[in-house]
């Protein structure tokens, strides 16, 4: 699994499927968003749309 650089989104992608950033093998830890409008880890992340998203990405 790779990670966006950008909005952190797990992808087996070497470019994100949502916003076409460069993805990253180095991530740590991940979240599993299924309504954005009411966690609030997402909106602290700025995540609008639900998957698994890595905490830390380089
Ligand atoms: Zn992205």
């Amino acid at each position: 699994m790779r990670a966006c650089r950008k909005c952190h989104i797990l992808t087996e992608e070497t470019v994100c499927p949502i916003c076409g950033s460069q993805t990253s093998e180095h991530w740590q830890g991940y979240v599993i968003i299924i309504d954005p409008r009411r966690s609030r880890i997402a909106q602290k992340m700025g995540i609008k749309m639900p998957g698994k998203y890595a905490l830390k990405v380089r």
